[in-house]
């Protein structure tokens, strides 16, 4: 990849990854200390060991949160979801994107700065490596600007192996969110002969967190990430976002250039370009706000440490609102009809998730009728229906089956697995035959699980 140098980065192209000829620009953000910084690096750290132990935490003996591919069920919080729980699952989704929605409403993109995986991994995980095995951003400039030595390929030789290793971990444990963490050992430590379509699944994971994290970066914020198109639709005038109080900045230029010209005035920015040279994503915030800002707060902290330096206040670059930055008042956000709509939406889809949990039987039972003949006269004159009895466990305990016909009185039920254990979170469908006289045809049949109480109905086809 061609190097590119300090004023390549400085000169802000329409795309801050891409030069004019459309390749990529290769970043190199500086890092400084500073109070957002040592909050974000704390909050980062506990969410790096959560997203790694996540996998492994169990809730009233069922997974925290998995979605098992395998076993097609999900497992969210203590609730086994099977794939007829649509009705719960929609609510759920719905109510994790209204949070989302509403956070950032309130907050401004908090979820990037803080929370999203891609943005932990990259500035807590891989930069540091990239640090460690190559320096500074300085030194990583000048190296990648130089011929290629022995030094230079075994110093990016030992950063890559890292990173494969860090991808590794990653991708095996995102994919223990759908395959469950003890499935992925066992897939890891035996032969890949032994089950090939895991293996071509687990190394395009792999693979695919290498690229990312190794090369993609920050445009997987401004070309890949979904939320990150939302933000314009989301946000309003009152949400804080990362700005440039361009009033007190400029006009910008040097502050010492006051003696040489002393009849211009100046803001306080002295056009020293550090919040560009610091952000993750290549964009001078001084431009307003931009679809790439993921709100780190980098530049912020440098800006605070160039303007300590000068014996200025702090806070030319800060989190405000638009309205702030020009002066006017912000409106609380319960006064914000945006942020109220997505409030009561995300009220009435949490109550809807709620109501659906709490009348949510141990234990579902439904009647399928058999494809096939709707029904089949016996040598003895009566008449069979063939129906499918599913019954799909909801706890994380075994259920004891035992089916009975509750009416009409007169029919039989001919079922040799009628009476038996159903597993944790599993479901079960049995075969069972009904025989009833003519004069039950078109009745409802109603059958009871006499050990849980459950019931589920159907109708008795025959001969009119
Ligand atoms: S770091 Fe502050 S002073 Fe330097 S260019 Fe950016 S806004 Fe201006
Ligand atoms: S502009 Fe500032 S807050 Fe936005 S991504 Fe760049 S450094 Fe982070």
């Amino acid at each position: 990849m061609p190097p590119n140098t300090r004023d390549d980065e400085i000169r802000q192209p329409s795309v801050p990854t891409m030069d004019r000829m459309g390749k990529r620009r290769w970043l190199y953000p500086d890092r400084r200390k500073g109070a957002n910084a040592s909050k974000r690096k704390t909050t980062a750290f506990g969410l790096i060991v959560f997203y790694l132990v996540a996998p492994w935490l169990q809730w009233n003996g069922t997974p925290l949160l998995r979605f098992d591919v395998i076993e097609k069920k999900g497992f969210l919080f203590g609730q086994i979801l099977h794939l007829s729980d649509a009705a719960l699952i929609a609510p759920v989704l719905a109510a994790f994107a209204l949070l989302l929605f509403f956070a950032t409403s309130i907050k401004g993109r908090i979820w990037c700065s803080y929370g999203c995986p891609q943005t932990v991994f990259v500035e807590w995980l891989i930069r540091p490596i990239e640090e460690l095995t190559e320096g500074s951003a300085h030194h990583r400039r000048r190296m990648d600007a130089g011929p290629l030595t022995i030094l230079r390929m075994t110093r990016k030789a030992i950063k890559h192996i890292l990173f494969l290793v860090v991808s590794s971990i990653v991708a095996n444990t995102f994919l223990s969110f759908f395959f469950g963490p003890a499935r992925i050992a066992t897939w890891m430590v035996s032969p890949p002969q032994e089950h090939p379509v895991a293996f071509l699944v687990m190394s395009a994971v792999m693979l695919g967190f290498y690229l990312d994290l190794a090369w993609f970066r920050e445009q997987f914020c401004a070309f890949l990430c979904p939320y990150a198109r939302f933000q314009s639709v989301i946000i309003d005038h009152d949400t804080p976002t990362v700005v440039y109080d361009s009033v007190r900045g400029d006009p910008r230029g040097q502050a010492r250039k006051s003696a040489v010209a002393p009849e211009k005035k100046f803001g306080d920015c002295i056009d020293c370009q550090l919040c560009v040279r610091v952000c993750p994503t290549g964009i001078d915030i001084r431009n307003g706000l931009q679809l790439e800002c993921i709100m780190c707060a980098r530049c912020i902290d440098a800006c605070d440490m160039v303007m300590t330096n000068l014996g200025r206040p702090k806070a030319l670059i800060k989190i405000a609102s638009q309205n702030e930055i020009s002066g006017q008042m912000r409106v609380p956000f319960w006064k914000r009809p945006k942020t109220l709509a997505y409030g009561a939406a995300l009220v009435l889809m949490t109550s809807a998730g709620l109501v659906r949990v709490l009348s949510r039987n141990a234990l579902d039972v439904t009647i399928l009728r058999a494809p096939g003949a709707p029904y089949t006269q016996m040598p003895d004159g009566r008449f069979g229906n063939l129906f499918i009895i599913h019954a799909t466990n909801n706890t994380a305990q075994p259920i004891l089956l035992n089916f009975k016909i509750k009416s009409p009185d007169g029919a039989e039920l001919l079922c040799a697995q009628c009476q038996v254990k159903i597993e944790a979170t599993n479901d079960l469908r049995v075969s069972a035959v009904i025989m009833f006289e003519q004069k039950l045809a078109n009745k409802v049949i109603t059958i009871l699980n006499s050990s849980t109480g459950d019931e589920a109905t159907s109708v008795l086809i025959g001969p009119n």
